[in-house]
């Protein structure tokens, strides 16, 4: 959803980009490839020293993009500029209509995908191949780029009320310029797991031996919306390579071993420390939290706004297509529109 404001004087400075620099370019050192772990995401707590530690706590910053909505960034700022795979995680929310009327009108993605989770309210969503749909209360779109989409995507409130969330989660090189796909799912289709004061919505990933809604999807995420009820202590465990975050919602708690409090609109970074138990425990009133946790792809990233490939030069392709008209590759889809 968010494009970057240079995109206007990027488009114009179409020739200057080798010197305007790619935006939160990055290029890690290149690290040994390590062997993923298969698809299982186990729930069970374990023993003290399989949990994962606390890297810090992100209050996230005020920003906006797209035509001038009011956001607050917490992934792909100058605090925490990339988790790979995750490149971006924002949250928008809003009494006043003016922080994000405008919203964010026709802009294209290539290279990654958006993942889109309302709270409350909605988000009306078009694309230039026709797709047409609503992500309303509850419900989530996981929308893969890859080989390139153009799509608006506006904000509105639901009685009164508007907050939703948006991750970016990158491609690896090999899936960059797949076909693009949209994935649609309604609030009602989400697995629920309730046991111990826990309730979980599944949208992605495993837990308790349910599967998310979302299936088959790139690096094996988890992405859990979890309620505790106060008091309660709660426990997952992923991959030991998978990066991990958790966002607070609502209410306060502690994640990992880490006696810091996190609550209400900030981000706990899990440390990438080889363990595998992703823990929490609500504080003396309910907490709920976004749990998220990926394989990191341990590939260099360029950044271009809405662009996310590995070089410069796929960058600068992807901005003169989109000038000329070519940046289209393929239809996109939508699939298991559920619910
Ligand atoms: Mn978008």
């Amino acid at each position: 959803m968010p494009v970057n404001k240079l995109r206007r004087k990027l488009l114009k400075a179409i020739p200057l980009l080798p010197a305007f620099g790619m935006l939160g370019c990055k290029w890690p050192e290149k690290k040994d490839s390590v062997t993923m772990p298969s698809t299982a995401i186990k729930h069970k707590a374990q023993d003290a020293d399989s949990i994962r530690a606390i890297e810090k706590i992100i209050p996230g910053v005020a920003t906006s993009d797209g035509a001038g909505v009011k956001l607050r960034r917490y992934i792909g700022s100058r605090t925490l500029d990339y988790l790979d795979p995750f490149l971006l995680f924002d949250e928008f929310s809003s009494d006043d209509p003016k922080d994000y009327i405008a919203g964010f009108p026709p802009h294209p993605h290539r290279g990654m995908e958006t993942v889109t989770y309302m709270i409350d309210g909605r988000v009306e969503h078009g694309d230039s191949m026709g797709n047409r749909g609503v992500i309303g209360k509850g419900d989530a779109q996981w929308m893969t780029a890859g080989s390139g989409i153009i799509h608006s995507e506006m904000p509105a409130m639901e009685k009164g009320l508007l907050r939703g969330l948006q991750l970016w989660v990158n491609l690896a090189a090999k899936n960059k310029m797949n076909q693009p796909r949209y994935r649609e799912l309604k609030a009602a289709a989400i697995p629920v797991v309730n046991s111990n004061g826990a309730s979980v919505r599944i949208i992605a990933g495993e837990y308790h031996g349910t599967k998310g809604a979302f299936a088959d999807i790139a690096g094996d995420p988890l992405y859990l919306d979890v309620t505790l009820r106060a008091g309660v202590r709660f426990a997952v465990d992923v991959p030991k390579t998978h990066n991990a975050f958790a966002y607070v919602l609502e209410g306060a708690g502690n994640f990992g071993e880490s006696p810091e409090a996190v609550s209400r609109k900030s981000l706990a970074v899990f440390r990438q420390d080889g363990n595998a138990t992703l823990l929490a425990r609500a504080h003396e009133n309910e907490l709920r939290f976004i749990l998220a946790a990926g394989a990191p792809l341990n590939e260099p990233v360029a950044r271009g706004g809405p662009f996310v490939m590995n070089t410069e030069a796929e960058i600068r392709t992807a901005w003169i297509e989109y000038q000329n008209g070519t940046f289209i590759k393929s239809k996109a889809r939508i699939d298991e529109r559920t619910g």
